[in-house]
């Protein structure tokens, strides 16, 4: 599909605008005075009631929206994905049907903004070399920092689809399990309650059981890309993973942003991934593709203070690799499936996205600009990730932002 950012929208938004023309990503919303859920489009401060639009002007695809969720839209494929932007973005552009439109359109302050799709299938991957080494140093120090299957293969496990939640949910402390320094074996409210700053990548177009996803129809399955915050018990976490991975030290809640980023708004921010050493198996290997390496900076917020500021960019498998290895057993892709990046980390420390690394298991405590100290979350703390990405001509693509503040542990 061929874009001209050089159209202007009848909004005459700055370029400079992370919701502009080049962006339009997806969501799902009502407003105090109505709690019908509609999908929205977010364009410079305001939401497109895209269900009401639609309704009005693109009568074939109408279907997609009454719901009020993306599912429908997930499920339609590419066309009609390459369909509504064209039409979204003719709307935007053209001064006729602005008397239609503009009443349609609905300030991004009073749209409350609800779970953009009913999440099919959720897995989270371990994709950061800088993280996966953080964690190995911390864990296993003096050994190899990367488990030896680690650059053979996109390391992942199945998480609870259940618990994902919209941006803003509060996040109640997790109970459970855990081993104290000393080793015995007690129950309560962790108290190393950490973040991992991820993206999530969010797919449309199912696959049958039995074939797999190659590298080169990654496109046509995943449609866009959110914010993705996995919260992480580590105290639970580290008494309960051997041998069989993560369990209820992260099924507690994942919260992800609203707006779903579509991927053809991504194009300017492709880059090449790093170099893989060694080469990966030949249903992994992208030399000769097209990268999906994507220059995403994200930043994590505590309490309001930026406190890193992860790459994307240096993710050593791509979410094109990941999609290939999850289905290169013939598992198949439903609508609505959700994969997570794994925990973003760069190389130096305030590019590291989990509080045990920027703590380095709590040894060197954060010291907030306000004087305040953290190893791990305390009650009331507020983590928020945002994002942005190179978009086409000079333009840049916000994400949004995926916030959640830490309750009391249950009484
Ligand atoms: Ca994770």
């Amino acid at each position: 599909m061929s874009e001209l950012t050089t159209e202007r929208s009848w909004l005459d938004l700055p370029a400079s605008h992370v919701f502009g023309l080049h962006n339009l990503p997806y969501g799902c919303f009502v407003t105090r005075s109505d709690d019908r859920p509609r999908v929205g489009v977010a364009i410079g401060d305001h939401v497109l009631d895209l269900t009401a639009a639609a309704a009005r002007l693109l009568p074939e695809y109408e279907q997609l929206f009454t719901q009020g969720s993306l599912d429908r839209l997930l499920a339609a494929g590419g066309s009609a994905w390459s369909s509504v932007r064209c039409a979204v973005r003719a709307w935007l552009t053209d001064d006729r049907v602005r008397p239609v439109i503009e009443p349609l359109l609905i300030p991004v302050a009073e749209a409350l903004m609800r779970l953009p799709f009913t999440v099919a299938d959720y897995v989270d991957f371990y994709a950061s070399e800088c993280h996966a080494t953080n964690i190995g140093r911390i864990f296993r120090p003096g050994s190899d920092p990367l488990p030896p299957n680690w650059k053979h293969l996109p390391l992942g496990y199945h998480g609870r689809a259940g618990t994902v939640v919209p941006s803003g949910t509060e996040v109640v402390r997790p109970c459970g399990q855990h081993q104290t320094p000393d080793g015995e074996v007690v129950f309560g409210p962790s108290t190393r309650l950490d973040i991992e700053a991820e993206l999530g990548f969010v797919v449309g177009t199912p696959s049958s059981l039995g074939t797999s996803v190659r590298l080169d129809a990654f496109s046509e399955h995943v449609f866009g890309v959110c914010l993705l915050n996995d919260w992480s018990a580590r105290d639970i976490q580290a008494w309960e993973y051997v041998p069989l991975g993560p369990f209820l030290g992260k099924s507690f809640a994942t919260s992800i942003s609203p707006w779903i980023v579509p991927l053809a708004a991504l194009d300017a921010a492709r880059v090449r991934p790093p170099t893989r050493d060694p080469q990966p198996l030949p249903y992994l290997d992208d030399t000769e593709a097209e990268p999906w390496g994507l220059d995403v900076r994200l930043e994590v917020l505590l309490n309001g203070h930026v406190v890193a500021r992860p790459p994307f960019r240096t993710m050593y498998w791509t979410a094109a690799q990941q999609l290939a290895h999850l289905t290169v057993n013939g598992a198949s892709l439903r609508s609505g499936d959700l994969y997570g990046s794994g925990t973003i980390s760069g190389p130096e420390r305030e590019q590291r996205g989990s509080l045990i690394e920027l703590s380095w298991n709590g040894t060197d405590p954060l010291v907030l600009p306000d004087g305040s100290r953290r190893t791990f979350l305390e009650d009331g703390d507020e983590v928020v990730i945002t994002a942005t990405a190179p978009g086409r001509q000079g333009t840049t693509v916000g994400f949004g932002a995926v916030r959640g503040t830490i309750v009391a542990a249950a009484g």
